[in-house]
């Protein structure tokens, strides 16, 4: 019997094979899980149907986070199909692109809400779409991507970080609500990885090389390792824990002052 053997989940945030959602759907679809896949926009439609199809996912459907018709329409869908599901992994962020560039302190009103809206909000909207769907589950856990300039202060990140910030919180009040019903929800704090939302924020590519030469690991991670970290928190090997902030960076995120190069002293 494999880990996720059977299991029923949702995966939102394929864009393309490059995303950690896609990644996480893998690692699950490796251990046995059935998975319904969705796309945020008809321009993304082609090229996910077929990463759904190398999935081997039963559903992939359209839907954005921001319509709550959408989110109804693909809990029907899921509902009629599945009858409950067993994990939701939430992998989805938006922001301007001029609000990931410059000083935070011109962030718009509009580019603001945006970027909370998207990033932040969807994660409490899905939750509350899924709950019931969740409740019938078996060790039903809800997921989320989030990133260290949440508590940092990262050139370029801005808006992004507060979005980030407002997220991690929004998964412990929600593992409070939950946890009664037997939800766990969790977040995976990733390491910068090259993809087409992270390409757009400045400067990552000066990220991507300074990263290595910091983290204890001495490398950058990647989507496989992002989606065996979640394979933790998505089974039942992580049954008691909830409200949590799981790292996988290479352990970037420990480090006060980085070790001086070898030699120096
Ligand atoms: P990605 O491949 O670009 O995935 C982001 C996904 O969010 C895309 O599929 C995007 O669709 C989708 N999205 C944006 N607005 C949406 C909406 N209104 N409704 C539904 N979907 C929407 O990038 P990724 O790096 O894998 O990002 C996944 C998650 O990991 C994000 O939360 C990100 O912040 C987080 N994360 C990434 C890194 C990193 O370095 N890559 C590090 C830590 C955390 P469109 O392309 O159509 O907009």
């Amino acid at each position: 019997m494999t880990l996720m053997h059977g299991r029923r989940g949702l995966i939102v945030g394929v864009a393309n094979a490059r995303s950690l959602a896609f990644g996480i759907a893998k690692a699950a679809r490796d251990e046995g899980a059935r998975l319904a896949v969705t796309y945020q926009s008809e321009r993304l439609a082609l090229g996910v149907r077929a990463l759904a199809a190398e999935l081997q996912a039963e559903l992939c459907l359209p839907l954005d986070v921001t319509q709550d018709a959408e989110l109804r329409a693909v809990r029907q869908t899921l509902e009629q199909h599945w009858g409950a599901v067993d994990f939701v992994v939430h992998a989805v962020a938006h922001a301007r692109k001029e609000e990931l560039e410059g000083p935070f302190i011109q962030t718009s009103r509009e580019g603001f809400h945006e970027a909370l809206e998207v990033s932040a909000y969807s994660l409490v909207a899905l939750a509350r779409e899924f709950a019931p769907l969740l409740a019938s589950g078996v060790s039903p856990s809800l997921l989320t991507l989030t990133y260290l300039g949440s508590g940092r202060a990262v050139p370029n990140y801005n808006v992004m970080g507060v979005a980030k910030a407002a997220l991690e919180a929004a998964v412990r009040y929600l593992a409070m609500d939950l946890g009664p019903r037997g939800i766990r929800v969790n977040a995976v704090s990733a390491g910068a990885v090259k993809t087409l939302s992270a390409a757009g924020v400045r400067g990552l590519r000066s990220l991507l090389a300074f990263a290595p030469q910091v983290a204890p690991l001495g490398r950058n991670v990647d989507s496989e390792d992002v989606g065996r970290a979640a394979l933790f928190l998505l089974s039942d090997l992580s049954r008691a824990t909830t409200g949590q902030v799981l790292f996988v960076d290479a352990g970037f995120n420990i480090v006060g002052v980085p070790q001086a190069p070898q030699g120096v002293s």
